[in-house]
């Protein structure tokens, strides 16, 4: 069997290494402690918070039908939130989000969805890859050590295109492909209070302020934790102020939901942020992986197509796909 390397275990990295599990073997290298990427939860005492994706809506029956296990096992679950639009702090429409389309979110915390598809695969957390170099018609991969974490056939790197890009200095002709696709920045504010604040929503969409979502995480299925609150500032914001001081972003987008929510949120007893420096990208055009078959390199993740859950489930299973065709030839 031949053996491949993917380079993060974010959930496109996590779904190409299910699929070609079956016909090589795989090892995947993750910079952080845990899996999920940007399907993430913090959780800090009493307080849980779904930090990056906030729920997910299957378009497509590739999607639908992979989830269908997924759903039965329970480790993920329907979110029939209420959900508002607020202008000028005033909830203009309500609805409640029911089967179609459904709103579904892992459970009991979002990251459990990939910590559930990373079970029994050969990950090396905690280990951030620092050099990847095609030498004698193999990939050397290393970190930022020198030291070396094997030799593979295959290489994926299934992280951001900035990160994909700093990976692969060797391939300049990758830059143009890479920089083509922009991602943008967002800030997470968490907020646990000590008590329930009422709210006539779960979910909400603020419209022309500086935050572009509002969530009581609490009030998410099989969530046993204290109320608290996910808030997401716009894109454009986040790209303008990502260097600034992270005192001053957390003191600005508190004092925008307590404007949007009319009510002084200062009394939150806990304050928390976090910056995603590449967070989401608009619809890209074209393929939705990248393959150079001649250096047995593969590209893949969201980027290729939406800044969506189901754009790098997709792209990481079409990329699995055509390597699968590949190996079998
Ligand atoms: C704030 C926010 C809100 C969002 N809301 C939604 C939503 O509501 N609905 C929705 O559908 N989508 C949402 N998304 C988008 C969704 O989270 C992503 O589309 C999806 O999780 C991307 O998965 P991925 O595998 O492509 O990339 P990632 O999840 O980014 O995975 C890449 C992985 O590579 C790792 N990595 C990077 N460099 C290295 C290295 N050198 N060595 C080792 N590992 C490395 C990273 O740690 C990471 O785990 C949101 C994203 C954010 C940030």
């Amino acid at each position: 069997m031949r053996d491949i390397a993917i380079i993060g275990a974010g959930l496109s990295g996590l779904v190409a290494a299910r699929r070609l599990e079956k016909v090589a073997n795989v090892t995947i290298f993750e910079k952080s402690k845990g899996v999920g990427g940007r399907i993430a939860t913090r959780r800090s005492g009493i307080y849980s918070f779904d930090h990056g994706a906030q729920f997910f809506t299957p378009k497509t029956k590739l999607f639908e039908e992979f989830l269908e296990p997924i759903l039965l096992d329970g480790h993920v679950k329907r979110w029939d939130g209420n959900f508002a639009e607020i202008i000028n702090k005033k909830v203009v429409s309500k609805r409640k989000w029911g089967a179609s389309p459904p709103h579904y979110v892992g459970v009991p915390s979002m990251n459990s969805f990939a910590k559930q598809l990373s079970v029994g695969t050969d990950i090396r957390k905690n280990t951030c890859v620092n050099k990847v170099r095609r030498i004698h018609g193999l990939w050397q991969i290393s970190d930022a050590n020198d030291n070396l974490l094997g030799e593979y056939d295959w290489v994926i790197v299934s992280t951001p295109p900035d990160q994909a890009f700093q990976l692969l200095p060797q391939f300049p002709s990758l830059r143009d492909e890479l920089s083509t696709h922009k991602m943008q920045s967002c800030f997470s504010l968490m907020l646990g209070f000590s008590h329930d604040l009422l709210l006539p929503f779960d979910a909400a969409v603020p419209l022309g302020e500086d935050i572009s979502w509002i969530s009581v995480n609490s009030s998410k299925p099989d969530r046993d934790n204290a109320y608290c609150l996910l808030i997401h500032s716009t894109n454009d914001w986040a790209d303008e102020h990502f260097k600034n001081d992270r005192n001053m972003v957390l003191k600005h987008l508190l004092e925008e939901t307590s404007g949007v929510l009319d009510r002084d949120l200062n009394n939150a007893s806990h304050k928390a942020l976090h910056g995603w420096r590449f967070a989401n990208i608009a619809r890209q055009e074209g393929t939705s992986y990248f393959l150079d078959a001649t250096h047995n390199l593969a590209l893949c993740g969201d980027w290729h197509i939406k800044g969506r859950v189901e754009a790098a489930f997709t792209s990481g299973y079409k990329t699995a796909v055509a390597i699968e065709t590949l190996l079998s030839d």
